[in-house]
């Protein structure tokens, strides 16, 4: 009786990914760009407080996945400024909203917001 159970079906899906060297912080293939935005922001030890639900500005980007927003209360202007460096960096647009945006409709308090379109 052969026995061959289990390892037929792996075959097709593991060519590629040994290849394609990639850190952590990047968008793996498929995947919605906010998920490696919020790994970026874990790197930095900071909180995301919103992803793709809440209230946003019209036409946000966080309801397709493509933008985060970032605690930044508590968190010096230091480690601020290194993380959006770095969002800057992964070709993020980033919005110092720690202060309310002059005309911004919807503010939910002191933040970062990086997106991507
Ligand atoms: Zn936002």
């Amino acid at each position: 009786m052969p026995q061959r159970t289990g390892t037929t079906q792996r075959s097709t899906r593991t060519t590629r990914t040994t290849a394609t060297r990639r850190a952590t912080t990047t968008r793996a293939r498929g995947e919605l760009p906010y998920k490696a935005m919020v790994r970026l922001a874990k790197k930095h030890g900071l909180t995301v407080t919103s992803t793709t639900g809440g209230r946003h500005n019209r036409g946000s980007l966080h309801g397709r996945g493509r933008a985060i927003d970032v605690r930044t209360r508590g968190v010096s202007s230091a480690r601020l400024n290194a993380f959006m460096r770095d969002a800057r960096a992964h070709g993020y647009q980033v919005l110092d909203e720690r202060r309310r945006p002059p005309g911004q409709a919807v503010w939910s308090g002191p933040h970062i917001h990086i997106q991507k379109r």
